[in-house]
């Protein structure tokens, strides 16, 4: 919508800057309208970079070795995921640095779904009450994401809800995360806790799980499960306790938000590359 109005507005001003001369300006040299025919695509080397570093991958292997803007590329170097997407000139592709089996864990859902992520900042409104602890966690997820997150008391893009009689949280689970799509693009997401004692820090669960509003706040921001017990989105009862995300995490986050868009698949395939696997919408509700 907001693309839509901008090229109405944009078209409105080029129609007025028309319509304001008046007099008609003859080309200035007869070279100026000479149509110079544009030179024709050149394949070249992509250049590859490392996702978390920057540095360039002299490793890389590409496939097909040189490519033409637009067209399907793949790379593979140790140490990163299949890389696949439509090449664009001048812009290096970034390899992501981490294991298969944990990235399509975390951000794939097992690996049948694709990428979810914000297209933007977003609000989270708190419940009365938990504004302090809901402030470290929205500190932190706006550090790992890069995104703007801001706290408000209105309606807001994001809301944590006490709600012991929230049938989903029936089978005593500690809180579920429901989130809502434009396509693959998060754009609302509730969090419905079951007691104000586990937003952050204060109930343990079999000893450990002492940061459930940070955990929620990862499926916010499109995380799912993960398989290390290093980290915040870790299942296990002796998962990270911390009130920070993981090395991992933290990674996976980086990548997401500065280097892929929402549909990206697993392992790595950029939206538009052609494939044969159908893409699937992540589940909306996440429970604990
Ligand atoms: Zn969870």
């Amino acid at each position: 919508m907001r693309l839509i109005l901008f090229v109405a507005v944009a078209s409105a001003f080029a129609l007025v800057a028309a319509c304001g001369g008046g007099r008609s300006v003859a080309p200035t040299s007869p070279a100026a309208v000479v149509a110079t025919p544009a030179p024709p695509p050149v394949a070249v080397v992509p250049e590859v970079r490392s996702g978390e570093t920057g540095a360039p991958v002299g490793s890389a292997v590409s496939s097909p070795a040189q490519v033409l803007p637009g067209a399907p590329v793949a790379v593979t170097a140790p140490g990163f995921l299949r890389r696949q997407q439509l090449f664009v000139g001048g812009t290096p592709i970034f390899l992501w640095p981490q294991e298969e089996a944990y990235v399509r864990a975390i951000v794939y859902a097992g690996g049948q779904f694709g990428l979810i992520r914000w297209s933007g900042g977003f609000r989270v409104k708190p419940w009365p009450g938990t504004e302090d602890k809901i402030a470290v966690v929205i500190a932190e997820a706006s550090r790992v994401s890069g995104l703007s997150i801001t706290m408000t008391t209105e309606p807001a893009e994001v809301e944590f809800i006490l709600d012991p009689a929230e049938p989903v949280l029936a089978d005593n689970a500690l809180a579920v995360t429901f989130r809502t799509y434009s396509g693959l693009t998060i754009t609302h997401s509730r969090i419905v806790f079951r007691s104000l004692g586990e937003f952050l820090g204060n109930n343990l669960k079999n000893g450990g799980r002492t940061n459930t509003a940070l955990h929620e706040m990862g499926h916010v921001l499109g995380l799912s499960h993960s398989i290390s017990y290093h980290d915040v989105m870790s299942n296990e009862d002796d998962r990270n306790p911390g009130l920070t995300y993981g090395s991992g995490e933290e990674l996976a986050l980086r990548m997401m938000y500065t280097y892929r868009m929402p549909g990206n698949a697993a392992p790595d395939r950029a939206p538009g590359v052609p494939t044969t696997t159908a893409l699937r919408t992540p589940l909306s509700v996440v429970v604990d």
